[in-house]
C-alpha cells in the first residue's frame, strides 16, 4: 500500500499548511482538497465544511446498516505548526522519501495519522461499502491553534454531521518504556488547560534612578522564582498509579514512582534512564505551571509601572478554575495581594469512561496491537497536552490517541518530535498504522455485537 500512502503525505506534507495562531494562517483547504480528490479516485465523495474561506476541514460519513451499532469515527488534523528551516538538515517541506523515512513537518504531528487512516478508509469503503455502525473520516483544520476554527467549530455547528461513539486520533501508539517486556500507550484522555495572566503594578520613575524603586519588571522576576520553587502538590490518582504498575521497571522503582514524598527523588533517577517518560510522568502527577510569557516596560529609560506574566498551566482530572486560581495564589505566597489574577482560557481535563478497557474499541485495538507485537501490554495513558479529541470527549464520545507504529518510536522519540527539527516518520511505521486502521472496523464492530 506504500505506492499510495507515501504520494498523499507527501502532498498533505508539502502543501505547507502551517498554522501560526492567525486566522489567515493554515490554509487548509488546500490539503482538504488534496484528500478529496484521493477519494474521488475511489468513487467516494466527501464534503468540505469552512469556518472561514481557506481553513477547510474534509468529512466523509458512510452510514451504518444497523442502528444499534455505533459508530466509529477517525479524525486527523491537516494543519502543521511552523518550522525553522535553518535548524533543519533539510527544507521543512520537502516531503522527501529518505533513507527509509517520510521527511517535513507533520511526519509525526499527525498527516502521518491523516494519510494512513485516509488510505486505509477508501480502501475499506470501495471493498465493504458498508459497516455495521456508520463509518465516518474526518481531517480537521485549526488543531495547532484550539481548533476554533476546526474540530471546536465543528462539534459546535454539525454535531448532526462528526458526531461519533468512538473516536480514533493523535496522541498514543508509542512504546513507553524499552526492552521485551515494553508496553505501548494507549491514550484515553488528557489534562486540561487553564491560561493565566498575572498582572502587577510599580510605579514609573527615571531609569538612572533605580534607589528604592517600586520597579513591576523585578516584582514579575520574583513571581516566576516563586512558582518555580513552590511546585503544585502531587496528587496521585488511580490512572497515574494504574500506569506506574504496568511500567516495565523494577518493583522498587514502581513502588519509589507511586509515593508521592519519594517520587522527586525517583523521577530524576528514572530522567537519567529514560527522559521521555520521566517527564510523562512529571506532568501526570501533578497540575504544571509554566510561566512562558513575561512582559515589562516600554522604554529603556524609564522604570516600568507594570508588568505582565502569562502561565501555560496544564490540569489534572476534576481540577477547577478555583483550583488553578488556589494554587497560583499559593505559590505566589505573601505577594499574591500585589497581582490581579486572570484566567484567560481554560479547558478541563477529559477521560473517556472509567470501564475504558472493557470497551469494544480498548479490546479491538489490544487485538490488533497483540497480532504484531505479541505479549506487549497495552497501557492506557493520559496525555498531558490536547487534542481534538476532547471536543468528542466532552459529549459522551469513547476517544482513544492511537496508532501502530514501529518499534523506534518510544515516548522520549515521540515527544522529542513533536513540533521538533529534522520531524520524520519512518516507513514502516506508515505500513502498521495503515494496518491498523485497515483491520480495526471489523475487529471493532465484531467486539461491539458480542
Ligand atoms: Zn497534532
Amino acid at each position: 500500500m506504500k505506492d499510495k500512502i507515501i504520494p498523499l503525505l507527501q502532498e498533505l506534507i508539502r502543501n505547507r499548511c502551517v498554522n501560526n495562531g492567525r486566522p489567515d494562517s493554515g490554509n487548509e483547504t488546500v490539503s482538504a482538497k488534496s484528500i478529496q480528490a484521493f477519494f474521488k479516485s475511489y468513487g467516494i465523495e466527501s464534503e468540505i465544511l469552512e469556518a472561514v474561506t481557506g481553513r477547510g476541514s474534509l468529512l466523509v460519513r458512510i452510514p451504518g446498516t444497523n442502528p444499534e451499532a455505533p459508530s466509529l469515527m477517525y479524525m486527523g488534523h491537516l494543519d502543521v505548526v511552523p518550522a525553522n528551516c535553518e535548524e533543519w538538515n533539510c527544507d521543512p517541506f520537502c516531503g522527501d522519501n529518505r533513507g527509509g523515512y517520510i521527511w517535513g513537518r507533520g511526519a509525526i504531528d499527525m498527516l502521518n495519522i491523516t494519510a494512513t487512516a485516509a488510505v486505509a478508509f477508501a480502501e475499506l469503503v470501495s471493498r465493504h461499502h458498508h459497516f455495521p455502525g456508520d463509518f465516518i473520516y474526518l481531517a480537521v483544520a485549526d488543531e495547532e491553534a484550539s481548533g476554533r476554527l476546526g474540530a471546536r467549530w465543528l462539534v459546535e455547528n454539525y454535531w448532526d454531521k462528526v458526531k461519533a461513539d468512538y473516536v480514533i486520533t493523535e496522541g498514543g501508539g508509542f512504546f513507553v518504556d524499552i526492552g521485551r517486556n515494553s508496553g505501548i500507550a494507549i491514550t484515553v484522555g488528557e489534562k486540561g488547560l487553564a491560561a493565566a495572566r498575572l498582572l502587577i503594578k510599580g510605579k514609573p520613575g527615571h531609569g538612572s534612578l533605580p534607589y528604592m524603586s517600586d520597579n513591576a519588571a523585578i516584582k514579575i522576576a520574583h513571581a516566576v522564582c516563586r512558582i518555580n520553587r513552590s511546585a503544585p502538590h502531587i496528587r496521585l490518582s488511580g490512572l497515574y498509579k494504574k500506569i506506574v504498575k504496568n511500567l516495565n521497571l523494577g518493583k522498587w522503582q514502581k513502588m519509589n514512582l507511586s509515593i508521592p514524598f519519594l517520587l522527586p527523588n525517583a523521577l530524576k533517577n528514572l530522567y537519567k534512564q529514560n527522559h521521555g517518560l520521566a517527564r510523562q510522568l512529571h506532568a501526570i502527577s501533578r497540575m504544571t505551571i509554566s510561566p512562558n510569557i513575561i512582559n515589562a516596560g516600554t522604554k529603556i529609560n524609564i522604570i516600568p509601572d507594570s508588568a505582565a506574566l502569562e502561565l501555560d498551566i496544564r490540569i489534572l482530572p476534576n481540577q477547577t478554575v478555583e483550583d488553578v486560581i488556589n494554587i497560583v495564589s499559593r505559590c505566589l505566597g505573601k505577594m499574591k495581594d500585589d497581582f490581579t489574577i486572570e484566567i484567560t482560557d481554560f479547558f478541563p481535563s477529559n477521560v473517556s469512561a472509567p470501564t475504558t478497557q472493557d470497551s469494544p474499541l480498548f479490546k479491538a485495538t489490544r487485538e490488533l496491537i497483540g497480532s504484531v507485537y505479541p505479549g506487549k501490554k497495552c497501557i492506557p495513558m493520559l496525555f498531558s497536552g490536547v487534542t481534538d479529541g476532547r471536543f468528542w470527549r466532552m459529549h459522551g464520545a469513547t476517544v482513544y490517541g492511537f496508532a501502530l507504529f514501529d518499534e523506534e518510536l518510544t515516548i522520549t522519540e515521540y515527544t522529542d518530535k513533536l513540533h521538533g527539527v529534522n520531524e520524520r516518520v519512518s516507513i514502516k511505521s506508515l505500513e502498521l498504522s495503515y494496518n491498523y486502521f485497515y483491520r480495526l472496523p471489523e475487529t471493532f464492530f465484531r467486539c461491539a455485537a458480542e
